[in-house]
């Protein structure tokens, strides 16, 4: 394999940017509807912090374990010797999802050493992907097809495609395809690419005389994992159509087709079996142009962030969807599966790509990354144990993996998480820079003699550095995250004249110079978002770090604790007291608590009643009018938006006492799903969907968090691109 063909591969799967496009080899494709373009991760190199930390711990354990051990299933379902001790929990030699992890260590030892160019890495995937595509090919020899490369034998797809009970037998397969895809495009092993195309072909062996009602009723109905991704992103190495052709035979009809029409049918199916085929939407977006996945994708982020997330970033409880917007009575010791959110992000950076002036992608990202999975490994493991759920039940606490008697689905992800942290910092689309994330770090940009090095304790301080090496120019893109009360952007020393918006960009375009300062500082506030199904039930959040309550062995039996939020303050760095029925309640930031019990959501001592705001007759403009209802939420008149740029109802007058975010309820009438935009003081805030309340005299209500500035505020709803709902009032909590 040479270097060049290597890295052309990569820019075709989206890994690597157009910066590198010259070495695109010719049989590889370019990514379609994508505007914004990732780094390698070689480009990228964290400095010492809690990223840092957490990735040490992860390349710790992967020196450590032993692929021999690893192999054993694979290398005893061909018959090749093996003298090693088989390994414990899903990866033992009856478990029907053995073989998965050795996936997910292929993936890890790519990303360690793209990362780290340690070549320690490379030389274990090297010896891992020779040795599996022996088993490969001594599959024949035990009547396997060509090409079947697995722990377990082949007629656990026999078993599948009949209808009897089998795990997840294209979950496993799924697994070391990536690993074996990742290999080639981030450690250049050419056997892992012969290795995986050798298993796509295999699938197209297996799939093909199957017919699609057997495929959509029968094969389909259990976990298949990313199957489509992964040969989507063959056929974009490739360019084999067979493997688009393959990939498409596990669109899975049931899950998308509601998605394409944005209606949300979620509640009931296994959640982590669904992400995965939403990726896979946005990869066949990205590799055929077709609108259709884009849209798929895009209505599937905004149902499950909107209706089915948690405060930390997570989903699921009992690893199940849930009904739209349970959440305050869906706090479990089995909430937010951490592969879920592994996979959520996945699909935030794809669609990230897609659309970049969606900030709020990213916004999501800092938080679920922040607030999930950086706290999702035990900082006392050496070797980086990590969480299989995070529990949200008020007395819940983290228990985590071992070295060779769990190899859950967490652990496997677990070591692809982080390993690839130096991968969401920064993204580029010609010479225009993103600095999406507060991480330290140093960005060595390809072909450009430029360096930026980024200094941030984040979030023990809301600010940051950066500093340029080498000269040239840039148009750097600041986000300014959406919890922002203000924010401050200097070069060298001198205030800069900007807007910094919450949820927004600011940017700074010039030809720079080495030695050039840029200091960013946020301003922050607590904040209390609450529950979208109990406006009594919130959690607690300074800035965009999510704190909890400290309970050490207590176990409060799911029993929520009152917490009287006037009285929350800081005692010091990173640490809030309050009053809580419990008594005083000491608050850290979720993601450094460990080995305890805690509670991240608490009965707010005042409802999110807030203040109610009619919608105002004299400010209604174009199209709109008033007409009246009978008053079932409480209001006397309905906003009448209509189809039209100039169609809005506004509310003046909306005070607050404190800058930063508030939860707003709206009351509305819509007969058919539609949306409304809000728009605050005159900046762009967050659109909400409201689903049919199935008659216009119904009045429906539906909850979002909105950032207002200390004092009088104006809020503006409206819908430029198609007819809003009729908007009833508006409550704004405190
Ligand atoms: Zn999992």
């Amino acid at each position: 394999m040479q270097r060049r063909t290597l890295l052309g591969a990569a820019v075709a799967a989206g890994v690597i940017g157009p910066a590198l496009v010259a070495e695109r080899a010719s049989a590889a494709r370019t990514d379609a509807g994508v505007s914004v373009f990732a780094f390698p991760l070689s480009a990228v190199t964290l400095n010492a912090g809690p990223f840092l930390d957490n990735m040490n711990r992860t390349l710790a354990y992967l020196s450590f374990v032993d692929i021999d051990r690893l192999l054993y299933n694979f290398r005893v379902n061909v018959g090749i010797a093996t003298s090693a001790q088989p390994v414990g929990g899903w990866e033992s030699p009856m478990t029907e999802l053995r073989g998965h992890s050795v996936g997910h260590l292929l993936t890890a030892l790519a990303q360690a050493y793209a990362n780290t160019r340690n070549t320690a890495y490379k030389t274990k995937g090297d010896n891992l992907v020779a040795a599996l595509a022996a088993c490969q090919a001594a599959s024949p020899s035990r009547g396997y097809h060509t090409g079947y490369l697995s722990a377990y034998p082949e007629n656990f797809f026999d078993r599948l495609e009949s209808g009897q009970s089998v795990w997840a037998p294209y979950y496993t397969i799924h697994k070391i395809m990536a690993g074996l895809l990742d290999q080639y495009l981030l450690a250049g092993n050419s056997q892992a690419l012969s290795v995986v195309t050798a298993m796509a072909g295999w699938v197209k062996t297996r799939t093909d005389p199957l017919s699609s009602s057997t495929m959509q009723n029968v094969v389909l109905r259990t976990e298949f994992g990313g199957m489509p991704e992964v040969l989507t992103n063959l056929y974009q190495v490739s360019s084999n159509p067979d493997h688009l052709t393959t990939a498409q035979r596990f669109d899975h009809a049931q899950i998308l087709n509601p998605l394409a029409s944005n209606q949300d049918q979620l509640s009931g199916f296994h959640a982590n079996t669904q992400i995965p085929k939403i990726i896979g939407a946005i990869r066949e977006y990205h590799a055929t142009g077709t609108t259709r996945y884009r849209d798929i994708a895009a209505n599937f982020w905004d149902i499950v962030i909107r209706h089915h997330t948690y405060v930390n970033g997570g989903n699921s409880n009992g690893e199940y969807f849930q009904t739209p917007d349970a959440i305050a009575r869906q706090l479990s010791d089995t909430t937010c599966e951490c592969c879920n959110t592994y996979n959520m992000l996945k699909l935030t950076r794809q669609l990230f790509f897609t659309n970049p002036a969606r900030v709020d992608y990213v916004d999501y990202y800092e938080n679920a990354l922040f607030n999930q999975i950086l706290g999702q490994q035990d900082p006392n493991s050496s070797h980086g144990f990590v969480t299989y759920y995070t529990p949200l039940r008020a007395g819940g606490i983290k228990t985590y993996t071992n070295d060779y008697n769990s190899f859950t689905c967490d652990h496997g992800t677990g070591m692809e998480s982080n390993t690839k942290y130096a991968d969401s910092i920064y993204f580029f689309a010609g010479e225009t820079l993103y600095v999406n994330l507060f991480i330290a770090s140093t960005l060595t940009w390809p072909a450009r003699s430029i360096t930026v090095t980024q200094a941030t304790s984040f979030p023990t301080t809301n600010a940051t550095r950066l500093t340029i090496g080498g000269s040239g120019h840039i148009a750097l893109k600041l986000r300014i995250p959406a919890w922002v009360t203000g924010a401050t952007v200097q070069v060298n020393g001198a205030t800069q004249s900007v807007t910094a918006t919450p949820g927004s960009y600011v940017t700074l375009d010039r030809t720079w110079a080495s030695g050039d300062v840029v200091d960013v500082s946020f301003g922050a506030a607590l904040t209390f978002p609450r529950t979208n199904d109990d406006a009594t039930v919130g959690a607690v959040k300074y800035g965009g770090i999510l704190y909890a309550g400290e309970y050490g062995n207590t176990d409060l039996g799911g029993t929520l604790p009152t917490l009287q939020t006037a009285t929350v303050t800081s005692a010091g760095s990173l640490h809030f007291t309050g009053s809580a029925s419990t008594g005083t309640a000491s608050l850290i930031p979720f993601y450094k608590m460990h080995h305890q019990r805690y509670t991240v959501y608490w009965k707010m001592s005042s409802a999110n009643t807030g203040s109610s705001y009619e919608a105002e007759a004299a400010t209604l403009a174009g199209q709109a009018a008033v007409r009246s209802v009978s008053g079932a939420s409480g209001g006397a008149v309905v906003g009448f938006i209509g189809n039209g740029t100039a169609n809005t109802v506004r509310f003046t007058n909306v005070s607050s006492t404190r800058a930063g975010s508030h939860m707003v309820t709206i009351y509305y009438a819509s007969g058919a799903a539609r949306s409304v935009t809000f728009t605050v003081n005159g900046a762009a805030g967050p659109t909400v969907a409201t689903p049919s309340t199935g008659g216009w005299s119904t009045i429906g209500s539906v909850t979002t968090n909105v950032n207002l500035n200390a004092g009088t505020n104006t809020i503006q709803l409206g819908n430029t691109t198609g007819w809003a709902p009729d908007v009833d009032r508006i409550v704004v909590g405190a």
